[in-house]
C-alpha cells in the first residue's frame, strides 16, 4: 500500500481530537470556516478530478472490451445493484418497523420551521430519464435538469394549486455525462483500427488524471483532519445525535452496519470465496474519505487507487464499473430514505399497509439511483419517496437536524457497495477477461 494511502486512517482521530478541544472555545463562524479552508481544498481538488475521471475512465474502459464482455460485465453490474439495494432497503424497513423510533415522536421540539417544495413522484422519475440525455454536454458539467413548481396559489377556498414550470438546477448531471460516455465508449471501440487515435487520447488523459489524484492523495490526510474537526466544531446540535433523534439514528446506523458489515462482505464471499475483510481493509482509506467529504463522487479518485492499487482489481473492470456505481448505486441512500420515510409516518402515527410499504422500497431505490453523489443529495430525494405515500414533505425538517452525521455514514456504505460490486464483477467476468487477453496480446491497458 502507498505511504499516503496507509496514513490516512490515521488522520480520523486527530481530527476528532482537534474539534472536540477547540469547541469550548466558541469559533465564530468566520473563524470556522478559516479553520475548515484545508479541508475545502481537499474537496475541490477531488471535485477537480471527478468530471475528467468519469468521463475517461468509462471511454477508456469500454472501448478497451469488446460490446459482448461490456454488455455481460454492465448486466452483472446491474443486477448487483438492484440486489443490493433492495436488500439494504429491506433492512431498513425490517429495523425501523422493530425498533419504532417514531412513536410518541410528535411532541418533541426538534421539529424546526422550513418548508420543501413538493415535488410528484413521477416529475422526479422523468427527471431522471431526462437527466440521461443532456441536450449540452457542457451544461451537463454544471447542470442537472430538474422540474420545478415555481408558485402556490391560494384561491378563495385556500386550495393549493401548483404551476409546473421546466427547469435546471445547478449541480453535475453525472447521469448524462456516464450515459453519454458509455455510448461513446462502445462506439469507438467497435471502430476497430479507425477508432485508435481517440482510444490512445481517453487513455492517455485517464492516465494522467489517475497521476493528479496521486498527487492529491499526498494531501488527502491533512484534507480529512480538517473537514472532520472543522464539522466537529461548527456542529450545534451534537445532543440531538443522541437525544430526541437518538433512536431515529439509531436505526439508520443498525441497518449501514448491517448491509456493510455483514450483507456485503456475506455477498462478496459467496461469489468469491475470498476474505471480504481483508479486500476491505484496501479501500480504508476510500471509506475515511467517503466519511469526511460525505460525497461519493468527490470520493471516486480514492476509490479507483485504493480498488487498483490495494485489490489489484482488474483496471478495465473499474474503470467501466466505478463512474457507474457511483452515480447510480448507493445502498446506503436508499436504506436511510426508507428508515426516514417510515419514521415520518410513525411520527405522524400513519399505519402503513403492505401496498405502502411496498412502494416505499420501490420509490426508495429509484430514489438512491437519482440522487447525486454529493453531500445530502439524499435529504432532496426523499421528497419523492414521501410524496408517493403521501407523507408530510414539510416533516423532512425532523430530521435536518441529524442529517449531516447520517449523511457521511451513508456515504461510507455506498463507497463500499460500490467497492464490493467492482470485486465480485471482476471475478465474475474472469472468463471474459482472460479471452479479451488472448485476443489483444495483453496489451489491453498498459500498467
Ligand atoms: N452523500 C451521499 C453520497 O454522496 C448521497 C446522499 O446524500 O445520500 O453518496
Amino acid at each position: 500500500m502507498a505511504p499516503a494511502l496507509k496514513s490516512c486512517p490515521l488522520c480520523v482521530c486527530p481530527g476528532v481530537m482537534l474539534g472536540f478541544a477547540l469547541r469550548p472555545h466558541n469559533l465564530t463562524l468566520r473563524e470556522i470556516k478559516y479553520f475548515a479552508f484545508p479541508g475545502e481544498l481537499l474537496m475541490r481538488m477531488l471535485q477537480m478530478l471527478v468530471l475528467p475521471l468519469i468521463v475517461s475512465s468509462l471511454v477508456t474502459g469500454i472501448s478497451s472490451l469488446d460490446s459482448k464482455a461490456s454488455g455481460k460485465m454492465g448486466m452483472r453490474a446491474v443486477a448487483y445493484y438492484m440486489v443490493t439495494t433492495l436488500i439494504a432497503v429491506f433492512i431498513g424497513i425490517v429495523i425501523v418497523i422493530v425498533i419504532k423510533p417514531g412513536k410518541g415522536h410528535r411532541d418533541s421540539p426538534v421539529a424546526s420551521s422550513g418548508t420543501i417544495e413538493p415535488v410528484h413522484a413521477a416529475d422526479a422519475f422523468l427527471d431522471l430519464i431526462r437527466n440521461m440525455f443532456p441536450p449540452n454536454l457542457v451544461e451537463a458539467c454544471f447542470k442537472q435538469y430538474k422540474t420545478v413548481y415555481k408558485k402556490t396559489i391560494h384561491t378563495k377556498n385556500t386550495v393549493v394549486e401548483m404551476i409546473p414550470v421546466s427547469g435546471s438546477s445547478n449541480g453535475v448531471n453525472a447521469l448524462g455525462l456516464v450515459v453519454f460516455s458509455m455510448c461513446f465508449g462502445l462506439v469507438i471501440g467497435s471502430m476497430k483500427q479507425q477508432g485508435q487515435a481517440l482510444r490512445d487520447f481517453f487513455d492517455c488523459l485517464n492516465e494522467a488524471i489517475m497521476r493528479l489524484v496521486a498527487i492529491v492523495i499526498w494531501y488527502a490526510p491533512v484534507g480529512i483532519l480538517f473537514l472532520i474537526a472543522a464539522k466537529i466544531v461548527e456542529m450545534k446540535n451534537l445532543a440531538e445525535v443522541g437525544g430526541q433523534l437518538g433512536m431515529y439514528t439509531v436505526s439508520v446506523i443498525v441497518g449501514l452496519l448491517i448491509h456493510g458489515l455483514f450483507v456485503l462482505p456475506l455477498l462478496y464471499f459467496l461469489v468469491t470465496r475470498k476474505n471480504p475483510y481483508t479486500f476491505m481493509a484496501g479501500l480504508l482509506q476510500a471509506l475515511i474519505t467517503a466519511l469526511g467529504t460525505s460525497s461519493s463522487s468527490a470520493t471516486l479518485p480514492i476509490t479507483f487507487r485504493c480498488l487498483e492499487e490495494n485489490n489489484r482489481v482488474d483496471k478495465r473492470v473499474t474503470r467501466f464499473i466505478l463512474p457507474v456505481g457511483a452515480t447510480i448505486n448507493m445502498d446506503g441512500t436508499a436504506l436511510y430514505e426508507a428508515v426516514a420515510a417510515i419514521f415520518i409516518a410513525q411520527v405522524n402515527d400513519m399505519e402503513l399497509n403492505f401496498g405502502q410499504i411496498l412502494t416505499i422500497s420501490i420509490t426508495a431505490t429509484a430514489a438512491s439511483i437519482g440522487a447525486a453523489g454529493i453531500p445530502q443529495a439524499g435529504l432532496v430525494t426523499m421528497v419523492i419517496v414521501l410524496t408517493s405515500v403521501g407523507l408530510p414533505t414539510e416533516d423532512i425538517t425532523l430530521i435536518i437536524a441529524v442529517d449531516w452525521f447520517l449523511d457521511r455514514l451513508r456515504t461510507t456504505t455506498n463507497v463500499l457497495g460500490d467497492s464490493i460490486g467492482a470485486g465480485i464483477v471482476e471475478h465474475l467476468s474472469r472468463q471474459e477477461l482472460q479471452s479479451q487477453d488472448v485476443e489483444v496480446g495483453n496489451s489491453v491497458i498498459e500498467e
